[in-house]
């Protein structure tokens, strides 16, 4: 489907893959439903944009179904299409987690925005159509080139490695605890007002992804069983530990134990700031865990920190390439 053409107009590539946006339904609730072509055309003003809209469905699924495969898959078809911008459609429960996916191993310097919506086609003030036309104004705006995988919702602008859901149903659910918006939307227009440090960029693994990655939360009183043999069925394990990295004095040999067979990384349950180094000495803390072998994971959540994790050990990463990633992607290096 095309809006517009022209010499010199963008071309937006924009890949349909289900959620509540796409929604539709009365009894027993509603499911995707609605194709790209009819999404684009029930926005108001996108059809005055001076962008070419190539409009692609890929699947019509709720998120909670999509795959790395998926993502994969997508990836690479959104660099084939050769477009000057992409917009990826999807639900938002995952969002957050595809979105990083994609910014870990997006080759190019075109801008790739996913969006979605909180609330569906039926309900008043859906928010989909404005999230659409503010996720195709930033795909064809050139602040955002070079600048790896951003989400747009709610008229703001978040670099993936930073957002977050942060709600189950407000239409403001996605923020960006440890470094807020890099952009917002003003007057239909895209402002970049906060440019992100140069992102981690991996070699995209081809699908089928088949190593399996844990991520276990830590809780109080917590004995450590989910732990056991946990080696034999996964490929490597994200812990997400109280506060700054810590678990119970219990848990912290049968973690250490771990970590000499699989990589083991830590990071914080809490969804804001980061796990620390060397701040507290007891038994469990984050400094013996680490002397043990674990790799911090800096401000990456433990969402974020998975993605990376099995996106490495699909490319056959070693266990010193895996702490070297983890300490760029942490964001915590001194400059
Ligand atoms: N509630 C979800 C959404 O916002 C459903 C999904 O992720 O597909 O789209």
């Amino acid at each position: 489907m095309t809006c517009r053409y022209g010499a010199g107009v963008p071309r937006i590539a924009v890949f349909f893959l289900g959620g509540t946006i796409s929604m539709a339904g009365h009894y027993g609730g509603v499911v995707a439903w609605h194709g790209g072509a009819e999404l684009v055309a029930a926005v108001p003003r996108l059809g005055d944009l001076d962008v070419t809209l190539d409009v692609r469905d890929l699947r019509r699924a709720p998120s909670a179904c999509l795959t790395f495969d998926d993502i994969l898959e997508l990836a690479a078809e959104a660099e084939a299409c050769d477009a000057d911008g992409v917009v990826v459609v999807q639900g938002t429960d995952t969002l957050e987690e595809t979105s990083y996916l994609l910014d870990l191993v997006w080759q190019l310097d075109t801008p790739i925005v996913l969006t979605g919506a909180m609330r569906n086609p039926n309900l008043a003030g859906a928010d989909g159509p404005a999230n659409l036309l503010a996720a195709v104004l930033v795909a064809a705006s050139e602040q955002f080139r070079g600048l790896g995988a951003v989400v747009v919702l709610n008229d703001e602008i978040h670099a993936a490695r930073y957002v977050r859901k942060t709600h189950s149903t407000s239409p403001a659910a996605f923020a960006s605890p440890n470094a807020g918006p890099i952009g917002h939307l003003v007057e239909g227009a895209p402002v970049l007002v906060a440019q992100p440090p140069p992102r981690l960029r991996l070699a995209r693994p081809v699908p089928p992804i088949e190593v399996a990655v844990g991520l276990v939360t830590v809780t109080l009183d917590d004995d450590g069983a989910l732990l056991a043999d946990l080696d034999s069925r996964c490929d490597g394990l994200v812990l997400a530990g109280f506060g700054v990295g810590h678990v119970p004095a219990t848990m912290a040999p049968a973690i250490g134990v771990l970590a000499t067979r699989i990589p083991v990384v830590l990071s914080s349950r809490i969804g804001a700031g980061p796990v620390l180094s060397a701040t507290y000495g007891f038994t469990g803390s984050e400094s013996d865990l680490l002397a043990r072998g674990v790799i911090g994971a800096g401000l990456l959540d433990p969402y974020k920190a998975r993605v990376l994790l099995r996106v490495l050990l699909a490319g056959g990463a070693d266990r010193e390439a895996i702490a070297a990633a983890f300490a760029q992607a942490g964001g915590l290096a001194a400059g």
